[in-house]
């Protein structure tokens, strides 16, 4: 069996708060059933610590458990066995309501694609996201507006998805995911729909962002390019992390 040693990306706020890892996985194991008595181990004993501020890089090959490990970290599904911790709580023992309510107040998924109504406009997308939180759109328009600056979208706020280009769906979606003002965000393969250039700019938004709001993020890519813009890269295979390392910076 696979084992790693488990690193964390520490960052000045990190280590000016003297702060537990935002984002920790211990142990964590995850099978899918598969046909009778059979089933597909997806994540294999896996350990991982995220520190707030810090950007992590996950990569490896198709099928080697990436999306699984960001779906266990959202609360998405329940590991088989193991804990995931997130500001301390271990949400594998949380009843579906509480978890609930933890994903929605600390947890920012972003996935391949934006996934965007398309009939509403940038900042409406963003407003029926916090209407669905029980927000209502009058208070929550001021720091939508804000968040739609902060990803460089300020004047498209009344665009819609066609009037807007790949790069720029993708920044809406961001903007969307910062929201509930998130401890963890869990970005999966941003880039792939996007060329080169737009790639980049996402990637480095990201960077930006993670700094500027003191969020643990957890980016999975295909694009190893980019990594060493991050500060720790982990990388799977067949279901366990088969290294884990700190970019220098
Ligand atoms: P990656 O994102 O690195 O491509 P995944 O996490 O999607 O890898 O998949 C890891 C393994 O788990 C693969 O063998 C995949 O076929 C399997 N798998 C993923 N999701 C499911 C599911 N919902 N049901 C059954 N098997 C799954
Ligand atoms: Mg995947």
């Amino acid at each position: 069996m696979n084992s790693t040693s488990t690193i964390t990306a520490t960052s000045p706020i990190a280590r000016n708060q003297d702060s537990e890892p935002t984002l920790q996985l211990n142990n964590v194991t995850l099978q899918y059933p598969d046909g009778e008595n059979g089933h597909i181990t997806a994540l294999e004993e896996v350990n991982l610590q995220a520190a707030a501020g810090t950007v992590t890089s996950l990569v490896g090959p198709s099928g080697s458990g990436k999306s699984s490990l960001l779906a266990v970290a959202a609360t998405l599904v329940k590991p088989t066995h193991g804990e995931v911790l997130v500001d301390g709580v271990d949400i594998t023992t949380l009843r579906d309501a509480e978890r609930t309510a933890l994903r929605r107040d600390k947890i920012g998924i972003i996935f391949q694609q934006p996934n965007l109504l398309p009939s509403l406009t940038a900042v409406e997308q963003l407003l029926i996201a916090e209407h669905l939180r029980g927000n209502k759109p009058r208070k929550a328009k001021p720091r939508a507006m804000e968040m739609l600056d902060v990803v460089g979208l300020a004047g498209s706020e009344s665009r819609r998805p066609h009037q807007l280009s790949g790069g720029q769906r993708q920044r809406v979606n961001i903007a969307r995911a910062l929201m509930g003002d998130p401890s963890v965000l869990l970005v999966d393969e941003p880039t792939a729909a996007l060329d080169h250039e737009r790639s980049g700019s996402i990637v480095r938004l990201l960077c930006q962002i993670t700094r500027d709001f003191g969020v643990a993020t957890i980016m999975v890519t295909h694009d190893t390019e980019f990594v060493p813009l991050t500060d720790a890269v982990a990388t799977m295979r067949d279901g366990a992390l088969s290294e884990s390392r700190l970019i220098a910076a």
